[in-house]
């Protein structure tokens, strides 16, 4: 536990975020689906009735998807599979949409990667 979280704080670059907290289960947070890559759990401030937040457990450079490199196509794979489990999970598999802002003019707020999936009511294109 204390080696794998020596190596993931190697790995990250940046600083911290709350993820890291909910990570480490410092911070409650409402899981939906976890497997050894992902972690997935409510919004705290949802922006539809179904809106979970999806990360990757071990950041390893990936503060945003601009920031992504040939190494991270496995967990981009694996988070937007995790989007379907989740939908799929929350009764909203036949009509979401996956969200993800990278960097200030999109509004990204957190700096560790993540997917937002959203449903459970009519979406609106183009987005805002
Ligand atoms: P934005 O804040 O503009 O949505 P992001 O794409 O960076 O930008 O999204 C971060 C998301 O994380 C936000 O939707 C926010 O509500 C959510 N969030 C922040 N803190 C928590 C928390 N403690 N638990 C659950 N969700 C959180």
């Amino acid at each position: 536990e204390a080696a794998a979280k020596a190596a993931a704080a190697t790995l990250d670059e940046g600083a911290p975020t709350i993820f890291d907290k909910i990570i480490a289960k410092e911070i409650p947070s409402s899981i939906v689906y976890e497997d050894e890559k992902v972690l997935a759990f409510r919004d705290i401030s949802p922006q539809a009735p179904v809106h979970v937040v999806i990360i990757p457990k071990i950041r390893d450079g990936l503060t945003e998807l601009g920031k992504a490199e040939a190494r991270h196509g496995e967990i981009l794979g694996q988070l937007l599979y995790a989007a379907k489990i989740v939908a799929e999970k929350e009764g909203v598999v036949d009509g979401f949409r996956v969200v993800i802002n990278s960097g200030p003019t999109a509004c990204q707020s957190v700096y560790h990667l993540h997917l937002h999936v959203l449903g459970g009511r009519q979406m609106k294109w183009p987005p805002g």
